[in-house]
């Protein structure tokens, strides 16, 4: 194993171990649930936004190592981000992952998990956060949408 690998690795098993943003938010504007049930991984992320900007990422659940480390690191990542900035993150992770090559100068930690790319099977528990927070933003601008259309009409 490469010092890289091993660099990675630890990274990794820090974010399992000591993972950052755990736990419930106290009235989150966003609450999604998700489930990987082919690794059996299950994850609940609480966002807090404002002015169209995550102002707050914390998350519960349970499951492997890579669901669990990128859960954490993604919430450390996506805090203060505008909505669009934070898919593209999203965008760009997912294709690190199967390995595109891909502009990774903010990736920070989330680097470590490129790794996955060589274990498709493990594609999902890397990318479950993340598209809790694409579903969590987008299902958010949908309803948004409509709540400003029922308002023109009252
Ligand atoms: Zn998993």
């Amino acid at each position: 194993m490469s010092s890289l690998d091993n660099l990675y690795r630890s990274v990794i098993m820090d974010h399992y171990q000591s993972p950052r943003n755990k736990g419930s938010l106290e009235n989150p504007d966003l609450t999604i649930q998700l489930k990987n049930p082919t690794c059996g991984d299950r994850i609940t992320l609480y966002m807090k936004l404002e002015n169209g900007k995550i102002n707050d990422a914390r998350f519960e659940g349970e499951g492997c190592s890579i669901s669990m480390s990128s859960a954490s690191m993604m919430t450390q990542a996506i805090k203060g981000l505008e909505y669009n900035q934070a898919l593209d993150l999203a965008d760009r992770f997912s294709k690190m992952l199967l390995g595109e090559e891909v502009e990774k100068e903010d990736f920070e930690d989330l680097e470590a998990l490129q790794g996955v790319h060589q274990f498709p099977a493990r594609i999902k528990c890397a990318t479950l956060a993340w598209k809790a927070m694409e579903k969590g933003i987008k299902d958010h601008d949908h309803n948004h949408e409509h709540e400003h259309h029922d308002h023109d009409q009252k």
